[in-house]
This record gives C-alpha cells, structure tokens and sequence, in this order.
C-alpha cells in the first residue's frame, strides 16, 4: 500500500487540516514554505488523466477549500502544483495537489521552470490537429 493510503487509512500520522467523504488535505512532511499542504483524493490513483470526472471535481473543491483555510496564515501569493510521473517530479505515485502558500519574506519563492526550449508551434499544431 503507498504511504498516502497508509495516511488515508490512519496508519502513518499526518497533520491532517481538511478531510472530507472523499479527499483529504495533509501538511508535507518536508514544507517548502508554512502551510505547503497536499491534497489527495483517499481512492488510489497515480496520475491525474486516471481519475474518474466525479473524483476529479471532488479534488478541485477541496484545493479551493484548503486555499480559504490557509489564508489565515496571510501568505501574499501561492503555487498550485501537481506533478504526473517521475520524469515530471512525482515522487509519491498517488495523486496529489500542493499548495504552497508564499511570502514575500522568502528567499526562493518562485517555482523555476525548466528552460524554454526550441519546439515549432506549427509542427506541435499540425500534432494536435488544431490551426
Ligand atoms: P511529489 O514530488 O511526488 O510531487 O511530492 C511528494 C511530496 O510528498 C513531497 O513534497 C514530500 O515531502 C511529501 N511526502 C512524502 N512522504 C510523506 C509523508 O509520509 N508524509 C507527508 N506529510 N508528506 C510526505
Ligand atoms: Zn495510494
């Protein structure tokens, strides 16, 4: 079982500051700011393309809640990042959303991209089917 279905379960302890029928929010346990939530749905899931609509508009509600509840901690901005895959930076192979409050005290507060790189638009264009 992955470690965040043990923490849906009860089985390893969380710092739990949201939990509904079906997601639940979580502080990480390695903050890159205070308040850097995660939120998960508590059905097992690795990528964000595998969940059913319902489970996904489930998550997306429970994001806009635990935004609301971390405004008390009166952060200036926030990232909302969700990571599908290694190659992508997924860790945890259960789906999950971070928030990450941000101050304007910080030192690294902004997310850096990788570098742009040289994609032609209208190749990608003609790929995608579209104009
Ligand atoms: P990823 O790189 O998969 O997008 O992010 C995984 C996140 O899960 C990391 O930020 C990491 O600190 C957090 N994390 C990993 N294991 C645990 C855990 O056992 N408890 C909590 N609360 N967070 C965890
Ligand atoms: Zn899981």
């Amino acid at each position: 079982m992955c470690i965040f279905c043990k923490i849906v379960n009860k089985e390893i302890p969380a710092k739990i500051i949201y939990e509904d029928e079906n997601t639940l929010a979580f502080l990480d346990i390695n903050p890159r700011s205070k308040g850097h939530t995660l939120v998960i749905p508590k059905e097992h899931y690795e990528t964000f393309d595998e969940l059913p609509e319902e489970t996904a508009v489930n998550l997306t509600k429970t994001i806009k809640k635990v935004v609301n509840i971390l405004k008390s901690l009166n952060p200036d901005g926030y990232n909302i990042l969700n990571n599908n895959k290694p190659i992508a930076g997924q860790e945890v192979p259960h789906v999950h959303f971070h928030i990450i409050p941000r101050y304007n005290d910080e030192k690294e507060a902004v997310i850096k991209f990788s570098e742009p790189v040289n994609v032609d638009l209208d190749e990608v264009s003609k790929e995608l089917n579209i104009e």
